[in-house]
């Protein structure tokens, strides 16, 4: 799978999508396996022809395989995101099955599942970005026979049904008359061969279970349910099979002092009377700065001071929410015997009548 994904399509590079589906429908006709019974060159022109389409008609892919040249990179020992943009979805995507979720007939060994694990953030992560690093489960290519799934020099045999092609052209009778398809071979389940002496260790399977490590960047300005995919590195499918992907699904814990509502973040702030009544210069920390709050003399509770650019980071966009400061002016409770008297003289001054007294005309009454 070497081959240039544009040269298989017979395309340039500036291809449109209509050009790219008109070349994969003039070249899969040309191929197809129904077309080329037991045409091996065929058969492998058209998984060429399938893959390079399944890739460029992706937009997204596309325009990873513009960027990287490559398909595949998977390795199996781990995977570092740098956190930006452009690594965070599907920044690598199978080298594994030329078919993938394509509904082709498939032959050769099924491609493995994928996996998911749920990895929790802190929005403080969302903000700032960083790095998760998570250990995870997954089938892999199994030690003892390197996922040939047979016992030491041992060769499986070629399926005799099928001449190893894991496929089988069957003659149905229909009411149009006889009808041609191609199936899964029944006596070695699409492998194209069987396994004589099986492997001790994975019985035949080419696969063992096995922990992982994983170090991902977290994707700033995401919300729960966002999946970031690593293609290719869910489980190994059986003898040599591709692997699936790895889903990390990403849940956002709350904030012990901040909301988010979408890239914004609030907080109520609770202020002295004092300081609603006469204005103040306050330190202020926001989820990833220090700014200076200022109050205005006579701020009401309920006001809000909104600092700019300074919530959430946008996902896969530019710039940021905001970060809006709800001001809740705070009644002084459990007052002093001076407190109090100063707040009775600024009623008697105010001439604002209240329940309490001076304590001397209390001590009469
Ligand atoms: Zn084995
Ligand atoms: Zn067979």
């Amino acid at each position: 799978m070497s081959a240039d994904l544009y040269e298989i399509l017979g395309l340039s590079r500036s291809a449109t999508q209509d050009e790219i589906k008109k070349a994969y429908r003039a070249l899969a006709r040309k191929y197809h396996p129904d077309a080329n019974p037991g045409d091996k060159e065929a058969e492998k022109n058209f998984k060429e022809v399938a893959h390079a389409y399944e890739v460029l008609s992706d937009e997204r892919q596309r325009q990873q395989y513009d960027q990287f040249g490559v398909i595949g990179g998977a390795q199996q020992s781990g995977f570092q995101g740098a956190g930006g943009i452009s690594d965070i979805f599907e920044a690598f995507f199978g080298s594994s099955s030329p078919f993938g979720s394509s509904n082709f007939q498939q032959s050769g060994p099924p491609r493995g599942s994928d996996a998911e694990i749920l990895v929790n953030v802190s929005l403080e992560e969302v903000v700032l970005g960083g790095e998760t690093t998570f250990e995870i489960d997954v089938s892999a290519a199994c030690e003892g026979c390197q996922a040939t799934g047979s016992r030491g020099e041992s060769e499986p045999e070629v399926c005799s049904a099928c001449g190893g092609q894991g496929i089988v052209q069957e003659v149905r009778q229909s009411l149009l008359g006889q009808m041609m398809s191609t199936v899964e071979c029944r006596s070695c389940q699409g492998y194209g061969s069987i396994i004589v002496d099986p492997c001790k260790k994975c019985n035949g399977a080419g696969i063992e279970r096995k922990k992982k490590r994983f170090t991902v960047g977290i994707p700033v300005g995401i919300t729960t349910g966002v999946t970031q995919r690593l293609s290719g590195m869910g489980h190994a499918g059986p003898r040599g099979g591709g692997n699936g992907d790895i889903h990390v699904r990403y849940q956002v814990s709350e904030h012990e002092r901040f909301e988010r509502v979408n890239d914004d973040l609030y907080e109520e702030l609770w202020i002295p009377v004092t300081q609603a009544a006469l204005g103040a210069s306050l330190e202020y920390s926001t989820i990833d700065s220090t700014e200076r709050l200022q109050i205005p003399a006579g701020t009401k509770t309920g006001e809000r001071i909104r600092f700019r650019g300074r919530g959430v980071p946008r996902l896969q966009r530019r710039g940021r929410g905001d970060l809006i400061v709800t001001v809740i002016v705070d009644t002084p409770l459990d007052l002093s015997k001076e407190e109090k008297e100063l707040l009775m003289d600024l009623a008697q001054l105010r001439d604002e009548p209240t329940s309490e007294k001076k304590p001397r005309s209390r001590k009469r009454r």
